[in-house]
């Protein structure tokens, strides 16, 4: 047993450990916060965010208030819109089947824009989201998918500032340390174990809160729930959550709890690496402007409405749909009416990509398509597009395809125009739904229904939020909710117990 001794121990080191280790430290508890990763590689998936929440607002007096910046100007050509409780809640049901857990959906809507205030004041800046999540149209952007900030710096920004934060706090941190076990007693949790430089030391604690990740980064256990061909998927960010929370808490007594065969996965460049690289340019790899293309298989055939709605809202499922095609494949294609709409992602190294002035030279150069296939699915698609309708990418714009075997409900360009290009994607999994059932104060449940004294968890290995798919930005906003839950439990947990 090391000779360490803390009140909380937080497992982990993304935006939902830091929130609890904060949060805890608030609460005038000794934390400690054991990362498996080296110091250069900290701040899991949460580190190759983009850095965007999802939170409740009512226009732009809101925005204001956490972007005090905000220009006159910018907010005279701007419309952000309104996000409300109600709205939110709406998202979650409709975009989960409405199987998500609904007192954890209220705790998530409720304490969504008091958490981004609460981190405005541990150091992280917001910024609106331009460009991304608003197009400039016309001279004026919309936001158009209820995401309208994001942390200064993306995730990475967001992870300095809460390490930067968690210092200021005299948090103890230890990178490259792996837990592997929860020790149990009599009155609750007592020490973990933890592989430090491959040796085992047991470190006593009053409480710990679990946050390390899904288990997304294993491929077997990929395999064995998500099902045959997840083996395959490409990791988006870390390779570190490999399911060791889920685990050990499960060992203990705990109750597993959500949908264990589902996973938030999104079209990605095909030849990307097998994890994420937070040194290099692991962005390069999102190809998220397909609502303004064509998707189409090894067979030359589309199979999926690209517009069904705004991006947010349906690029999370849309990677297990590319996983199910011939090869575990699929191109995306525009022409020059659309190009200037592109994210930057597409024109950094790496792409795998094809440019072509015909649709014939551009089918040629894809290689592993059937060309004829092709060339009668972009002619069919054209001839369907309602051409009468104006196109505009801030809004649900209806102008669909009609009388096709799978439609595009909105943003139906013709392909017609050069240049060509066509960029090749395979499935990227970002993280997986399955995991522990906690209850709104983010105690760990046991099969009973009765919270594990002293055991509290948030972040990705909370089961219970997102069920086939999920509502863009609401990751790092339900990670910062509940872990700054879990760490004020957790907190005064311990104190209490001393
Ligand atoms: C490319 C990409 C872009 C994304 N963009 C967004 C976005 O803009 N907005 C949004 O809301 N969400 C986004 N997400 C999703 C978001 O990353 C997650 O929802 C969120 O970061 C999860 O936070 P977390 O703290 O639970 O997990 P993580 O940030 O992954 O942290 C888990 C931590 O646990 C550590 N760990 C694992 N096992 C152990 C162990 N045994 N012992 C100790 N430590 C361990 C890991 O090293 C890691 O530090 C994105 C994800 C990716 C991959």
């Amino acid at each position: 047993m090391s000779q360490e001794s803390f009140d909380v121990i937080v497992v982990g080191g993304g935006n939902a450990a830091l929130s609890a280790a904060l949060s805890a430290a608030e609460q005038g508890a000794k934390v400690a916060l054991l990362e498996r990763a080296p110091e250069e590689k900290r701040g899991g998936n949460s580190k190759f965010t983009g850095g965007g929440f999802r939170m409740v607002h009512h226009g732009a007096e809101d925005i204001k208030r956490i972007v005090p910046d905000l220009s006159d100007a910018e907010i005279a050509r701007t419309d952000f819109g309104e996000y409300s409780a109600e709205t939110y809640l709406d998202d979650l049901g409709r975009i989960t089947q409405y199987f998500i857990d609904p007192d954890l959906a209220e705790t998530l809507v409720q304490n969504s824009t008091d958490t981004v205030h609460w981190l405005m004041g541990r150091g992280v800046k917001f910024l609106p989201n331009f460009g991304r999540q608003a197009y400039n149209h016309e001279g004026r952007f919309k936001f158009f998918g209820g995401v309208v900030i994001y942390a200064n710096g993306g995730g990475a920004g967001l992870v300095e500032s809460e390490y930067k934060a968690a210092a200021k706090h005299g948090i103890t941190v230890h990178y490259g340390a792996r837990v592997r076990g929860i020790v149990r007693g009599q009155h609750g949790v007592e020490a973990v174990r933890v592989l430090i430089d491959n040796v085992e030391h047991a470190i006593r604690t009053r409480s710990v809160v679990l946050a390390c990740g899904g288990f997304e980064a294993n491929r077997e256990w990929r395999t064995r729930y998500l099902g045959p061909g997840w083996d395959m998927a490409k990791v988006r960010g870390t390779r570190y959550n490999t399911g060791d929370g889920i685990e050990m808490a499960l060992a203990i007594g705990a109750q597993s709890y959500g949908q264990w065969s589902g996973c938030h996965a999104v079209a990605w460049e095909r030849y990307a690496n097998d994890y994420g690289d937070v040194d290099g340019q692991h962005s390069a790899g999102y190809r998220h402007s397909y609502p303004f293309s064509i998707m189409v298989n090894a067979n030359g055939e589309r199979f999926v409405d690209e517009g069904a709605d705004f991006r947010n809202y349906t690029y999370a499922k849309y990677g297990r749909v590319v996983l199910a095609q011939p090869g575990g494949y699929a191109w995306q294609v525009f022409d020059g009416q659309v190009m200037h709409l592109l994210r930057d992602e597409y024109k950094m190294r790496g792409a795998t990509k094809v440019r072509a002035d015909s649709l014939e030279e551009l089918v040629q150069r894809m290689q592993d398509v059937n060309p004829a296939a092709f060339m009668k699915t972009i002619n069919e698609y054209n001839a369907a597009v309602k051409r009468d309708v104006k196109f505009d990418p801030n809004i649900k714009d209806g102008r669909s395809t009609t009388g096709l075997a799978v439609n595009k409900t909105n943003w139906a360009n013709t392909i017609e125009q050069p240049p060509f290009e066509a960029y090749s994607v395979g499935c990227g999994i970002t993280f997986t739904f399955g995991g522990l059932k906690i209850n709104t104060d983010a105690q760990v449940l046991d099969i009973e229904d009765n919270a594990i004294p002293g055991l509290y968890a948030a972040g990705e290995l909370v089961g219970g939020l997102f069920y086939f798919n999920y509502p863009g930005s609401a990751g790092l906003m339900a990670g910062a909710v509940f872990g700054r839950i879990a760490g004020r439990g957790a907190g005064g947990f311990a104190l209490n117990r001393a």
